[in-house]
């Protein structure tokens, strides 16, 4: 089969249509997996911000339990309450330190006992907390300090920094935590920071405590998202790869078992493998050469010579048959050309067009350049639209045919009654001839219904005084009845079979020599 080897069209545009449909399920995939990827990493963020607020919940709850004991005893001589006071150090887990004060002044502490320090309450967030960077006795070491107080008298109760930057790494050990209270936060590495805690690029969640003025906010650095889909989805990955694998060659063989016809087609083109047949046409009277048709033949190197029935539909689906008619014309008007001067004036040259050339005005050119090679008067070019394929009488259409008719050529309609063009479809195409199709030529000596069809459509034709050529005119009894009933020309394997351009030519000039005699003969 002909239409199977390989084309010659580049890497790039064979393989990227492969490529992108294999990376197309890759992309996505991974695009899928990025999502579910983020939105896990949120939910991590927003479940680790959860636990760590109930974590600070629960210690600020002891440190408030302590400072609900001993505020009653604030304002009582410090000897008599501190032992109170270190009990409430050693009962609550968490507590570091409990202490009392009296009107802004620190009397009593559960470490010193007796004390002295003035205390400022705007010091303390809502009056309520103060995260410190440190205190006299531990000056570098992170407190928080929960303060109660009742009228004169308060207490201070301490949490000591290196419960809550171990509850920080504990519970944030998959994502970054942070705990503020007021203008300072608190890292995992235990420092007290001033100012706002720093964002996180990745699923941030922030929550405030309903009990106590500090907030929690989780998260993770930037880049995350695709380290976790690295780190969660190997195996994901790894399937996706595959899939994108299967897709892109799965779609390469299907591309080019679809694309590789066409490619031949265009290699072919451009090897020059479609050349012109050319089948005399004859006057019915005389039996003269009144012009030719000129079919498409394909010589392939290693098939030999292809019907045009067996590639020119797919040339006109592919588009590929208008370049390839621009060829045949070159090439018929090469062949014609020397040989031009031993016509008649006016040589019909039929050539076969499908609706395809009838979509834009490019064949204006290609005919303007054949009839261009001859003399003016020698050839007469005439287009043969079969009648299978009605053209929509388009605008471009419409320009077109009357272009082509100012320039002179001429109009067939080819195999006449196999389709279903109106009397109006003729008119606006201006059309010259109609080929009657060779079927209906076929029916001549067989039953008498279908000849009437025949004697119909010549009936027909002479009503609008359209020229008719009847194809596949193969014997003589045929030739007489076409003759007798005044079908003007002739084509078939009676008079020649389609033929390459140099026998076709030998053809002619025999014919011509035995024309010169029978003239002769007959004077
Ligand atoms: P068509 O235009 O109707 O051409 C006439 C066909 O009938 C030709 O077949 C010709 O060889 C064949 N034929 C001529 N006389 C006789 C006869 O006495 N008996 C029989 N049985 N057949 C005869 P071919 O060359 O195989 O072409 C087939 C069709 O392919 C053509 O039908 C035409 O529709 C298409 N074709 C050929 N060349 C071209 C071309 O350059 N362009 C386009 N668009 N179509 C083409
Ligand atoms: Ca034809
Ligand atoms: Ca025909």
């Amino acid at each position: 089969m002909p239409l199977t080897a390989k084309g010659s069209r580049s890497w790039i545009a064979r393989y990227a249509l492969s490529l992108l449909i294999g990376l197309l399920p890759i992309l996505s995939g991974i695009a899928i997996l990025y999502w579910q990827a983020g939105h896990t990493l949120s939910q991590n963020a927003g479940k680790t911000a959860g636990e760590a607020l109930k974590q600070f919940d629960l210690m600020l709850d002891s440190a408030a339990e302590s400072a609900n004991v001993i505020l009653p005893l604030a304002g009582q001589p410090c000897d008599e309450v501190k032992l109170t006071l270190r009990e409430q150090v050693t009962r609550q887990p968490f507590v570091r330190a409990a202490n009392l004060a009296w009107n802004n002044n620190l009397y009593c502490t559960s470490l010193f006992g007796p004390y002295q320090e003035k205390i400022d309450p705007a010091d303390y967030v809502d009056g309520t907390l103060w995260l410190m960077d440190g205190n006299a006795i531990t000056p570098k070491s992170a407190l928080l300090v929960y303060r109660l107080q009742d009228g004169k008298g308060a207490a201070m109760v301490s949490i000591d920094g290196y419960h809550l930057a171990n509850a920080l790494r504990l519970i944030g050990h998959e994502a970054g935590l942070y705990l503020q209270v007021g203008e300072v936060w608190l890292s995992s590495q235990g420092q007290v920071r001033e100012g706002a805690a720093p964002g996180f690029a990745v699923g941030q969640a922030s929550l405030s405590s309903s009990h106590f003025p500090f907030s929690v906010s989780a998260g993770f650095p930037a880049g995350e998202v695709w380290r976790y889909v690295v780190k969660e989805y190997p195996a994901l990955m790894a399937l996706l790869l595959v899939f994108g694998i299967l897709a892109g060659t799965t779609a390469r063989r299907l591309h080019k078992r679809s694309s590789a016809p066409t490619q031949e087609l265009q290699r072919a083109l451009e090897a020059g493998e479609f050349i012109p047949y050319f089948q005399p046409v004859v006057r019915s009277e005389t039996r003269q050469w009144a012009g030719a048709e000129v079919l498409m033949r394909w010589q392939h190197p290693s098939e030999g010579l292809v019907r045009p029935d067996l590639f020119i539909p797919l040339a006109e689906h592919s588009g590929l048959i208008v370049p390839m008619t621009r060829s045949l014309l070159q090439q018929t008007a090469a062949l014609l050309a020397p040989h031009a001067a031993t016509f008649d004036p006016g040589f019909h040259v039929g050539v076969n067009i499908s609706a395809r050339h009838c979509q834009d005005l490019e064949l204006l050119d290609d005919c303007r350049d054949f009839l261009a090679v001859f003399a003016p008067g020698q050839v007469r070019l005439v287009l043969e639209l079969t009648e299978r394929e009605l053209i929509e009488p388009s605008a471009v259409a419409q320009q077109l045919f009357s272009q082509l008719r100012d320039m002179g050529v001429m109009i067939a309609i080819d195999d006449f009654g196999t389709g279903h063009s109106s009397l109006s479809y003729l008119r606006q195409f201006n059309v010259d001839y109609l080929k009657i199709d060779q079927s209906f030529v076929a029916m001549i000596g067989a039953d008498a219904l279908s000849v009437h069809i025949l004697e119909s459509i010549i009936e027909l034709s002479a009503k609008l005084e359209l020229g008719i050529v009847a194809e596949g005119v193969e014997t003589l009894a045929q030739r007489d009845y076409l003759t007798a009933h005044g079908v003007g020309f002739l084509q078939g394997y009676l008079f020649g079979k389609p033929l390459p351009a140099a026998d076709f030519f030998n053809n002619f000039k025999r014919q011509l020599s035995l024309e010169e005699i029978s003239i002769a003969v007959s004077e």
